[in-house]
């Protein structure tokens, strides 16, 4: 199983780093976590199109999660040569979000159908709501839907992996919660955004201060980590954004709480699992 990380900054815009976004892939297994800005072209990069997609999964609504779920839409749709639904698994309010994602694009789906003799239909997308507690398959995988912590943001869940013998969950946004550590309980990897609480501190905002109360610092998730048997932990979505040379000052703050791998960096960074 690889875990590839296609897009590791936050609504801060960087001209480096994509939006939060992670690809899993395995034997039989291609799927996307979130879909923030930029997703498309790292996907791209990483060798996937977008047609190629089992499913995409959503942690949250939070807009750095989604502001390229039209961009997933219609590729998919424009590059399929036939009808290709995408499922999006999702918390409640996601069938909302995709409906009127699809409305802004009613304009686009009109002039395209009307140009493409062989385009008869708009994109087919299925939404699947989810809570904690349920079970799914997408491809070779078995999910399982966790609860996370990112209040007043609800509802909000994680999800976790099993194909091929390993297994994966994604956190999401949030601070530690039991939900998560049942999730997280001897799976092989953990991906989880990541705050640096320090930094923050130093920005003089009120509104950059708030976002200290629903996110987990790096040490919250190796604690995480540490204490459920996690094998590699894999972070991402850095706030304040992770310059160049800062790698091994954020590796060192989870460090000192969890023992084992470590896996963080550029955008496409990848772990196999
Ligand atoms: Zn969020
Ligand atoms: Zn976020």
């Amino acid at each position: 199983m690889r875990i590839t990380l296609l897009g590791t900054g936050s609504p801060v815009p960087d001209a480096r780093r994509a939006g939060p976004s992670t690809l899993v892939t395995a034997d039989g297994l291609t799927v996307l976590v979130d879909c923030g800005r930029g997703v498309v072209m790292r996907l791209v990069a990483a060798g996937v199109l977008p047609p190629m997609l089992d499913a995409l999964l959503i942690t949250h609504l939070h807009s750095d999660h989604i502001t390229d779920l039209g961009d997933i839409i219609t590729t998919r749709w424009v590059m399929s040569p036939g009808p290709r639904p995408l499922t999006i698994f999702g918390p409640r309010g996601t069938r909302e979000v995709v409906g009127a994602t699809l409305a802004s694009l009613a304009p686009d789906i009109r002039y395209r159908i009307d140009h493409h003799a062989d385009l008869t239909e708009g994109p087919a997308v299925e939404v699947v709501e989810v809570a904690a507690g349920d079970t799914f398959t997408v491809g070779s995988a078995t999910a399982r839907v966790g609860a996370t912590d990112h209040r007043p943001v609800e509802p909000t869940v994680a999800f976790r992996l099993e194909a091929g013998g390993r297994s994966v969950v994604l956190g999401g946004d949030g601070v530690p919660c039991a939900g998560l550590d049942e999730l997280c309980r001897g799976a092989d990897g953990y991906v989880q955004t990541v705050i640096r609480e320090d930094l923050v501190r130093l920005v003089p905002s009120a509104r950059f201060q708030d976002i200290l109360d629903y996110h987990s610092t790096v040490e919250q998730a190796a604690r995480t980590a540490a204490s459920a048997g996690v094998g590699t932990l894999i972070l991402t979505h850095y706030v304040p954004s992770m310059q160049p040379g800062q790698e091994d000052e954020w590796r060192a703050l989870a460090a000192a709480h969890f023992t084992g791998a470590i896996v963080l960096g550029d955008d496409l960074t990848a772990a196999d699992l």
